[in-house]
């Protein structure tokens, strides 16, 4: 844990789960504690108990952590806690810097979420929502601003912003920021807010001109970072690691389709949140299969009902937090699915630790948010085991499957079933249809006697860009007002017309803004942007082409509709 007194440079490393602690000895007062609870949050993850203590001492700090580590809280609890009871003011005490519109209205939602019962008065601002419901926002008083760089400082420089009362600015995603071209405009903020404040700095990645800012601004800040070395514990088990990219809101799906191809014995998934255990195994249950809650809202005595159905088998699927499942040992276990990306890489060694044991081969699958999937990167490094990430099986992959089976089921029976008394069937239908004919009828009958949930829609597929080493320079400078600088984002690229430009007041931060807010991309996978008079053009990696286009689609640029396409 981090000890006090610590000095500038040195940095802590968050501790393996089994050292873990509760909020409560994070020093959170008791109405943040309450919506934690409320909102099923179970135990702190590393990073938040990393962070939590000296942030509310108001010290500054450092964090190297991706989306996925639970950061967003790791900062947003300290904040509310610090608020003063006695707010009178109308003028913002924290300042949140975020590098998109999705992301500040993601932060905001969590703020408000955490400091309900603060009355915390949170707003969201960012470019692309008109200006005078943001100025009305502004005037009805605020605790917590979260802004995009480029419209804080739009407000600041009409006089709507007031920079004067805050005590803690918060930088989150620092490097995507610097990416999109608001180095000059968060100088220029951190400028306006006084100097004795406490200044809190969030990255996936500490590139050189990141750290050199940190530098400037952050007062012996505290060094976090999430990504360790795992210690290998004796050998390690045989695992196949796999993981399906896809977007948050067909994650149901996809785990359905997995599991149908898998076909696990017993898999336990994991899950973040109480509600979350509740709500996928109501599903499931619902596509039906049999799964059981397990977490630590459950009495002893239900949990060991849950743990009995499953060593029964009159349970497949095991859906449970960390907590509820820590400790726990099931042999029969040949799946681990891991619904998020765990919060950090020793929670993913533990859990995978589960199968694979004793010689057996076991399975780990991880469902991969798009905005997630740096996590999974650091999870790759850090355990320096492969993720293999695979497609989420189509239609016609699953159709497959489930003949695959009607025919082994055919042929189990052909082998040991007394099958004399259909002879009769067959042989009059024989007189007047080919036997083919009739064994093919007698297949589809099998086949549709076994059902299976006929979901015939296709799971978008979200494609990743590899990694590419950072070198510095290698970013633009583009930013609010600044004129593009040609670029290429290297390796095929596909050019996508966008059927709005200038006049409809876009911008190349709004372009870049909604296209890593809404897919995997990063800003500075986004290469050459021209704006035009009614049109704009953007440059993106040609294999994630087509899902720029649909997220675009699905979308808005600076609040409309808009028709996005190939460039032909
Ligand atoms: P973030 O890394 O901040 O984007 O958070 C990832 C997700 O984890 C969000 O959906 C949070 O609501 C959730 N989360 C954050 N902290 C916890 C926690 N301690 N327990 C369970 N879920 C959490």
């Amino acid at each position: 844990m981090a000890d006090t007194g610590r000095v500038d440079g040195e940095t802590t490393q968050v501790d393996a789960p089994d050292e873990t602690s509760a909020f409560a000895d994070l020093g959170l007062r008791p109405e943040l504690l309450a919506a934690l609870s409320r909102l099923g949050y179970e135990e702190p993850t590393p990073i938040q108990r990393e962070a939590v203590p000296p942030m509310v001492a108001g010290r500054d700090l450092l964090g190297q952590a991706a989306t996925g580590t639970g950061k967003t809280a790791a900062y947003a609890l300290p904040v509310l806690q610090r608020l003063p009871d006695d707010r009178p003011g109308g003028d913002p005490l924290a300042l949140v810097l975020v590098p998109t519109r999705e992301l500040a209205i993601q932060v905001s939602e969590a703020l408000h979420r955490y400091g309900r019962d603060l009355g915390a008065r949170v707003v969201p601002v960012y470019g692309g929502q008109p200006i005078p419901r943001q100025l009305r926002a502004l005037a009805a008083g605020v605790d917590v601003v979260v802004a995009t760089p480029g419209r804080a400082l739009d407000l600041l420089q009409r006089g709507s912003l007031h920079l004067g009362g805050v005590t803690t600015v918060v930088l989150d995603e620092a490097d995507e920021m610097l990416d999109m071209g608001f180095a000059e405009d968060l100088e220029a903020l951190l400028e306006e807010v006084p100097e004795e404040r406490q200044t809190v700095l969030f990255s996936a990645t500490m590139p050189r001109r990141l750290d050199s800012m940190a530098r400037r601004h952050l007062r012996d800040p505290l060094r976090i970072q999430v990504a360790r070395e795992v210690p290998s514990e004796g050998e390690a088990p045989r695992v196949r690691q796999t993981a399906f990219v896809v977007a948050r809101a067909a994650k149901p799906a996809a785990l359905g389709r997995v599991l149908d191809v898998e076909s696990p014995t017993a898999a336990i998934v994991f899950c973040r949140t109480r509600d979350e255990v509740d709500d996928l195994t109501e599903t499931l249950n619902g596509r039906g299969y049999r799964a059981e809650a397990l977490h630590g809202g459950m009495s002893q005595e239900q949990r060991d009902r849950v743990m009995g159905r499953l060593r029964s088998g009159t349970a497949e699927l095991l859906v449970a937090t960390d907590v509820a499942a820590r400790g726990l040992d099931v042999e029969q276990l040949t799946h681990v699915v891991n619904y998020d990306v765990p919060a950090a890489a020793e929670t993913y060694v533990h859990r995978i630790g589960r199968v694979g044991r004793a010689g057996r081969e076991g399975v780990a699958i991880t469902l991969v948010e798009p905005r997630a999937h740096r996590m999974l990167k650091t999870i790759e490094r850090v355990t320096g085991a492969p993720i293999k990430v695979e497609r989420v099986p189509t239609v016609a992959d699953l159709r497959a499957r489930r003949l695959e089976l009607t025919r082994a089921a055919l042929r189990e029976s052909l082998l040991g079933d007394d099958l004399e008394r259909f002879r009769a069937v067959v042989e009059t239908l024989t007189d007047e249809f080919d036997v083919v004919e009739v064994a093919l009828a007698a297949v589809k009958l099998a086949h549709e006697a076994t059902g299976g949930p006929d979901d015939e829609e296709e799971i978008p597929e979200v494609t990743l860009r590899p990694e590419r080493p950072r070198r510095d320079g290698d970013r633009g400078d583009r930013g609010p007002g600044r004129p593009p600088r040609a670029r290429s984002a290297g390796g095929d690229t596909e050019r996508l017309f966008i059927g709005a430009g200038r006049s409809a007041g876009v911008r190349p931060g709004d372009l870049v803004g909604a296209i890593a807010g809404e897919t995997g991309l990063r800003g500075r996978d986004v290469g050459a942007i021209e704006i035009a008079e009614r049109f704009s053009l953007v440059e993106v990696p040609a294999a994630a082409a087509e899902e720029v286009i649909a997220a675009l689609r699905a979308s808005s640029v600076k609040g409309r509709k808009v028709t996005v396409r190939r460039e032909r």
